[in-house]
C-alpha cells in the first residue's frame, strides 16, 4: 500500500507499514486455529506464546542484560508515575527529580502524594528549553531514585547521554525514546515506556527493573501496583493486553530486521538532522526554541514568524501529505515527531517542503 500519508503525530504515531500488514492477513484466523488471537484464552499455548517471544525479542533487541527483569503493565507511562514512588519509595527516603517538563512534572505531582520528593534540578526558569548538565545538581544521600525523562515529547529535548547519579537509582520516563537509539544499562535500576509510539500500539507500557531494586520493592501495595506481583507471574498474573503485546513484538521484530538500535539510531539522526539543518539555514524564518545540545531527535519542535503562519503551514502540509504538525496544544507551534517507522524521505520531503513554504509566504 503505496499511499500511505507521512504522519509525524506524536503518539499514537506511524507503525512500520509490515507489522501492520502481517497482524492484518493474520488477525481473523490467527495460525490456523479458526479464531483471533484476541479471543482465545491468555493461558493457551498460541498467546503464550506470543507473550514469551515479545519479552525476548525485547531482551534480545534492547540488549537488556540478565541483570533486569522485563514486564508489561496496563496504564500506560502513566500508571508508572504512581507505581515507581509507591514501590520506591519508604518513610525515610526522598524521590529526586530533574525537573525538564511536562512529563517530570507529572510525575512530581503524582509523587508528591506518595512521600517526601525534592526538586534537584529545575529548568523552568529556562522554559524548559534544555537537559541538565552533570556538574549543576548534586543527588542527595537520601535518594531513593532519581527521576529523569529521557526524551520530553511536548518540549522537545532530549538526554544524549544519560546523567550518572552514583549510587542513587536512575529512573527513567524512555516513552517517547526507546528502541530509538542503544540504551545505557549500566545506568539504569528503572526504565518504562508507554507503549504507542517507538514500541507498538497503545494499551500497556514495558517496564525494565534491575533485579536488586526489585527485591527493594514494597510488599504491602495492592496486587497490580506491585512490580513484584508482575515479575512474578512473568506479567500474567491476569489478562494481559494480548493485541497491545502482539503487535509489539511484530514491531521489535522489524527493528530488528532492519538492522536493530545502532540502525534506528542513524535514521533518527538522518531524519532529525534534515530538520534541524532546513531550520538553522533558514535564517531565523524557522526557528527551534530549545538548546541545540539538547535538540531531541524524536520530536522536532519548531514555530514561523507568526501563530497565522503556522496554521497556514499545518494546514498546506496536510495537503501535501504530512499530517500531525501541530505543537502540543499547551505550547503551540510546530512539531514534527519522527518515530522508528516514519521513513528518511517523508523528514527530507517535509524539509523540502519547508523551504518552499518559506519561499512562498516570507
Ligand atoms: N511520558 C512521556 C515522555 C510521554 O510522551 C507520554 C505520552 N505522550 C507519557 C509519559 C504518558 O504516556 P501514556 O499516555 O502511555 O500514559
Amino acid at each position: 500500500m503505496s499511499n500511505r500519508i507521512f504522519n509525524f503525530s506524536a503518539g499514537p504515531c506511524t507503525l512500520p507499514l509490515p507489522a501492520l500488514e502481517k497482524a492484518q492477513a493474520e488477525f481473523v484466523d490467527y495460525q490456523g486455529t479458526r479464531m483471533s488471537l484476541i479471543e482465545m484464552s491468555h493461558r493457551g499455548e498460541h498467546y503464550d506464546k506470543v507473550h514469551h517471544d515479545a519479552m525476548a525479542a525485547i531482551r534480545d533487541v534492547l540488549s537488556v542484560p540478565d541483570s533486569h527483569d522485563i514486564l508489561f503493565i496496563q496504564g500506560g507511562a502513566t500508571l508508572q508515575f504512581a507505581m515507581v514512588p509507591l514501590n520506591l519509595l519508604s518513610d525515610d527516603k526522598t524521590a529526586e527529580f530533574l525537573n525538564t517538563g511536562t512529563w517530570v512534572k507529572k510525575a512530581i505531582a503524582d509523587a508528591e502524594k506518595l512521600g517526601p520528593i525534592r526538586i534537584t534540578w529545575n529548568g523552568e526558569t529556562d522554559n524548559f528549553t534544555r537537559m541538565p548538565a552533570s556538574d549543576e545538581y548534586q543527588v542527595g544521600d537520601d535518594a531513593a531514585y532519581v527521576h529523569i525523562c529521557g526524551n520530553e515529547t511536548i518540549g522537545g529535548i532530549e538526554y544524549h547521554e544519560y546523567p550518572d547519579t552514583g549510587a542513587a537509582p536512575l529512573v527513567s520516563d524512555m516513552s517517547s525514546h526507546i528502541m530509538s537509539r542503544p540504551v545505557e544499562w549500566n545506568k539504569l535500576a528503572l526504565a518504562f515506556a508507554g507503549a504507542q509510539k517507538n514500541l507498538g500500539p497503545a494499551g500497556m507500557a514495558l517496564v525494565i527493573i534491575h533485579k536488586t531494586l526489585l527485591k527493594n520493592c514494597r510488599d504491602d501495595l495492592p496486587a497490580y501496583l506491585a512490580y513484584k506481583t508482575h515479575a512474578g507471574k512473568d506479567s500474567l498474573y491476569n489478562t494481559p493486553p494480548v493485541f497491545a503485546i502482539y503487535m509489539m513484538k511484530l514491531t521489535v521484530d522489524w527493528v530488528k530486521e532492519q538492522g536493530g538500535l545502532a540502525k534506528m539510531e542513524k535514521r533518527a539522526l538522518a531524519r532529525s538532522g534534515a530538520l534541524y539543518d532546513t531550520i538553522d539555514r533558514s535564517e531565523g524564518w524557522y526557528r527551534c526554541p530549545v538548546d541545540a545540545a539538547s535538540r531531541s531527535r524524536m520530536n522536532v519542535c519548531f514555530r514561523l514568524p507568526t501563530e497565522e503562519l503556522e496554521a497556514k503551514f499545518i494546514a498546506e502540509a496536510l495537503e501535501a501529505n504530512f499530517s500531525g504538525l501541530k505543537g502540543h496544544r499547551s505550547v503551540g507551534g510546530c512539531r514534527a515527531s519522527m518515530y522508528n517507522a516514519m521513513p528518511v524521505e517523508g523528514a527530507e520531503q517535509l524539509a523540502e517542503f519547508m523551504v518552499k513554504f518559506k519561499q512562498n509566504n516570507a
